[in-house]
């Protein structure tokens, strides 16, 4: 068919989501729709995973909040703990943590509960934090001397407020020090995210041997059940090395679906929010969404709680 006023040949059949601009509207507004994700099995029990990689700027505080706000779309009840005194969860996830908020900090020294510490994320109504603020940059030390110091998270987490909880993701700092343990000692499951750029596995090594120690002594439920591989550029023939070595190395505890690096990802913390909420079509929201339903399925599979 021809256009009568340009002469150009107009194709018929070009539908808005043929074109990437059409397809991406078409995505954010599916997840939009209240139920539009579509709901995911609740695990049988919750499922608490610590998200943990000392090496510092691979996707740690990313993964757990967009991984969050995914499985909260799907009508699954999310609750995300800040143990990193940079609060980049907390304010990803719209939740206050200035100095003086309740906030993990006193829940590891024993001077807020569960209840109090708890807030509700603004994104979503299934979506909760505790938020971290300045002060958790001094526990380390302070809980050096304290009784049952690697297990005060743990003991936090058993609070009746948690009980309709679905999953925890604990977030956190780049070191093993006590906070990590703490996180360890808490969680059932260990997820390691790995970044597709030189040196992927170093310190991974490491963080196995602090696991196998926790393990050993403090929680021998512990395993690390997921690795995902984030800021994967696939023009790059080094993230495909890099995911290939990764594969070949935890076999199918990575999850397929890989995070690609995103402008639009890194861009969302700056406006208080998860890449879901900020741009819910692209490429980086879909692949969180993608990542989040493996990960709901897989457990729902495998009984990995
Ligand atoms: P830290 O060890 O300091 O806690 P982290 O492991 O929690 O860091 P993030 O804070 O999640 O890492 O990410 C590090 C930086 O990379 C941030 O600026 C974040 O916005 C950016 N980033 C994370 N994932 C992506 C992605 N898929 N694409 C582009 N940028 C990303
Ligand atoms: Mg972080």
């Amino acid at each position: 068919m021809t256009n009568p006023d340009t002469g150009y040949q107009v194709s018929r059949g070009t539908r808005d989501e043929d074109t990437p601009i059409g397809a991406a509207a078409k995505r954010a507004s599916q997840v939009l729709t209240p139920g539009g994700a579509g709901t995911l099995p609740r695990p049988v029990e919750r499922r608490v995973l610590t998200i943990a990689n000392q090496k510092g700027g691979v996707g740690k505080t990313t993964s757990a909040v967009n991984l969050a706000a995914a499985l909260a779309l799907h009508g699954l009840r999310v609750l995300v703990i800040d143990l990193d005194p940079q609060g980049n969860a907390s304010t990803a996830l719209g939740v206050d943590h200035r100095s003086g908020v309740p906030s993990s900090y006193e829940l590891l020294l024993g001077e807020a509960t569960m209840s109090e510490a708890i807030a509700q994320s603004p994104h979503s109504p299934n979506l909760f934090c505790i938020p971290a603020t300045i002060d958790l940059a001094g526990a380390e030390i302070e809980l050096v001397s304290m009784v049952a110091r690697e297990t005060r998270l743990k003991k936090a987490l058993a609070d009746p407020v948690v009980e309709s909880i679905d999953y925890v993701f604990i977030d956190c700092p780049p070191s093993l020090g006590l906070l990590t343990v703490n996180a360890l000692v808490a969680a059932r499951e260990v997820l390691i995210p790995i970044q597709c750029e030189y040196y992927a596995l170093e310190g991974v090594g490491q963080l196995l041997r602090n696991i196998e120690l926790v393990q050993a002594h403090l929680n021998p439920q512990l395993h690390v059940s997921t690795i995902l591989l984030t800021m994967y550029d696939a023009r790059t023939k080094l993230a495909d090395q890099v995911a290939a070595e990764v594969r070949n190395h935890f076999g199918d505890r990575v999850l397929s679906s890989a995070i690609p690096r995103s402008v639009k990802v890194s861009e969302a913390p700056g406006y208080g929010t998860t890449v879901l909420d900020y741009d819910p079509g692209s490429r980086g929201a879909m692949s969180y969404l993608d990542a989040g339903r493996e990960l709901a399925m897989r457990g729902a599979r495998k009984g990995n709680r």
